[in-house]
């Protein structure tokens, strides 16, 4: 359907329901004329009462009054014969005639004008008569004519002014019923048609809810199937104006929601296929656990891991699967933090049993965020690293066996050549001696180096004793600097402590730790120039004591910085020559074994300060390792 036959419909309905309302409309419309036609007519008919009858009565009131005070008059100028009452009887003459004239001028009701006519002639006998009672002297005559001739025509005179005034209020009484029964018709007329537009409003009211109702309620209904997920709902389209085009639009737009929900179900299922053919394939063990903690998802490698079948896991809590109390900690708190976590000191391996065997896995744990903020649950994968730290240990253990195997051929070598310097040093040339002189100290490097991986080897593998003890921090301190320093005194740098005072003990191997604490001193001998400074610091941190040597060095470049605690890493330098690359990644062991960490701070150019913690004395030695 077009957009201009949508606008012809849209008009159909507009003009429906124009015509409806404007029906009711028109006849409250109807009902509003005929009332102000009605008022008009009884505020005529109102008027026609006052104008014709009032001024009739009135005429025939002020003439009774008039014929009856000439009357008087008449009677009185009889007894009196005064001039006053004759005065009297001309200026009621005058006013009977006024009112007369006036009447005559109102001829509104039928018969009016014969009464007014015969009470003319009536008067016009009776002012004659007047005029000829007073002709005789003789009282007693005046009398007799007064009752015989004049009398009777007051009497006609007032009577005919009473008929005049009984007719028109007859009249007046007529014509405010005839309003009445005007209002009275006007009221019923109203009402009638006030309930025609009423039910008319009324009717077409309902029937427009109707019309209405049922094709919004069809919708309604299929939006809500809709939003059920079926699509396939449709609405009739049974009527062709702007609610069919509705109904029409409304499949339409059905339509285009299935296609959009197909395509991107197909697209999901892809994500889908794609994403199980990565858990299938993957070599690592992947398991997918709920915020409920239940597993809801796992790949074939984890059920292979943990031994299990993959449709009977599912569902089941974490633990009864993984049976690692530590590992559930770590998910928890995934959970809680929708963060990631970052593992030190390898604390996320899980060891499983295999018969007699231990399979070791490095695990990471990642949460699945959606954009609203939810959290739908945490993958923990596991990297399988049995083979890995197999290889690890017989290396360390190689490296043991080599270098303890090399230490005695190394020191008899060492003790000849001394021996050599010692006694035949004399009768050899200065090529010789110098030659003699550089076998010696590399035996000694390599004896250091040697000394250095037994050590290391030792610690790796586990085979290292700690002889724990509290002891004072200061204590640990000088001992190293005093060890120190005649070094730092041939190379002109200042060596000093500042410990902080009451220091609690700290319980840790003395041997080992001051053999870090001066390995850090040499270093930061070595690569401080002359009248530099070295100081060792010591100060409390919560459970920990915070043991640093700073120098005003030559730094470490940024790019190493990460590195200088693995093994053999040296930073290119003339003044490495001498080191093994060893003595970081032993001290890192040694405080590890005590449960603390080491690091380093510095700046290129400008100096290195390298700090290890170490438990204080009243932890125990579970609690330290702990931290
Ligand atoms: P090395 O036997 O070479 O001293 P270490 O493991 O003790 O081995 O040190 C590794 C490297 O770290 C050193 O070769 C050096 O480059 C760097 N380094 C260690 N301490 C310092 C320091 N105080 N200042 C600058 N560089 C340092």
């Amino acid at each position: 359907m077009n957009r201009d036959s949508a606008t012809i419909m849209f008009r159909t309905f507009q003009t429906k329901i124009l015509i409806g309302y404007g029906g009711a409309l028109a006849v409250v419309v109807l009902v509003f004329a005929w009332s102000i036609l009605s008022l008009l007519k009884l505020g005529k008919a109102s008027d026609a009462i006052l104008r014709e009858n009032y001024k009739s009565i009135l005429a025939a009131e002020n003439m009774i009054i008039a014929v009856e005070r000439q009357d008087s008059a008449v009677l009185l100028l009889l007894l009196e014969a005064e001039n006053e009452w004759r005065q009297e009887l001309l200026s009621n003459e005058n006013i009977f005639l006024q009112w007369l004239g006036r009447a005559k001028d109102n001829i509104t009701v039928d018969g009016e004008g014969k009464i007014l006519d015969s009470i003319e002639t009536s008067y016009t006998a009776y002012l004659m008569k007047l005029s000829e009672i007073f002709r005789d002297k003789d009282i007693s005559i005046k009398k007799t004519f007064y009752h015989k001739e004049v009398y009777p025509l007051f009497q006609s005179v007032r009577n005919s002014c009473i008929r005049l005034r009984e007719i028109n209020q007859r009249a007046m009484f007529t014509a405010s019923s005839q309003a009445q029964n005007l209002a009275v018709s006007a009221v019923w007329n109203m009402v009638g048609l006030g309930i025609i537009a009423v039910g008319f409003g009324l009717g077409f009211s309902l029937f427009l809810s109707n019309m209405l109702a049922s094709p919004v309620g069809q919708m309604r209904e299929a939006a809500a199937r809709i939003a059920e997920g079926n699509y396939e709902i449709q609405v009739p389209v049974d009527r062709t104006d702007e609610l069919g085009l509705l109904a029409e639009q409304f499949n339409n737009m059905a339509k285009k929601l299935k296609e959009y929900n197909e395509l991107n179900i197909e697209k999901i299922l892809t994500e889908k296929r794609k994403i199980e053919a990565v858990l299938q394939s993957a070599d690592d063990g992947i398991i997918v656990v709920n915020p409920e903690l239940k597993i809801t998802d796992m790949n074939p490698m984890s059920a292979k891991i943990f031994g299990v079948e993959i449709s009977l896991s599912l569902g089941h809590h974490f633990l009864e699967i993984i049976k690692d109390e530590q590992l559930i900690i770590f998910v928890k708190t995934v959970l809680e933090s929708g963060q990631p976590l970052s593992f030190e000191n390898e604390k996320n391996i899980l060891s499983v049993k295999r018969g007699e065997d231990n399979s070791y896995y490095k695990y990471s744990i990642f949460p699945i965020n959606i954009k609203s903020g939810f959290m739908l649950g945490v993958v923990v994968l596991l990297r399988d690293i049995t083979r890995l730290r197999e290889l690890d240990r017989l290396k360390s253990e190689f490296v043991m066996t080599a270098s303890h195997e090399l230490r005695t051929p190394l020191t008899s070598i060492g003790m000849s050549v001394e021996m050599l310097m010692e006694r035949v040093s004399e009768q050899l040339n200065d090529k010789d001696r110098r030659l003699l002189q550089a076998a010696h100290e590399d035996v000694q490097r390599l004896k250091a180096l040697v000394n250095d991986l037994l050590d290391l080897s030792k610690i790796e593998a586990g085979r290292i004793e700690l002889a724990f003890e509290d002891v004072p921090v200061n204590l640990i301190c000088e001992k190293a600097v005093s060890a120190m320093k005649f070094q730092a005194d041939q190379k002109k740098i200042e060596l000093f402590s500042d410990i902080q005072d009451n220091l609690p003990d700290v319980k840790v191997d003395p041997n080992k730790i001051t053999w870090v604490l001066v390995n850090l001193i040499g270093n930061a001998l070595r690569f401080t120039n002359q009248k530099g400074h070295i100081q060792v610091s010591a100060r409390q941190s919560g459970d920990h004591i915070h043991i640093s040597v700073s120098d005003d060095g030559e730094g470490i470049p940024y790019e190493y910085q990460s590195k200088i605690f693995d093994k053999f890493v040296q930073v290119k330098s003339e003044k490495n020559s001498g080191g093994s690359g060893l003595g970081l990644a032993i001290s890192k062991e040694i405080v590890r074994a005590h449960g603390g960490t080491i690091w380093a701070d510095s700046v290129p150019g400008k100096g290195s300060t390298f700090t290890f913690t170490a438990p204080v004395r009243n932890l125990s030695r579970k609690d330290a390792v702990k931290c």
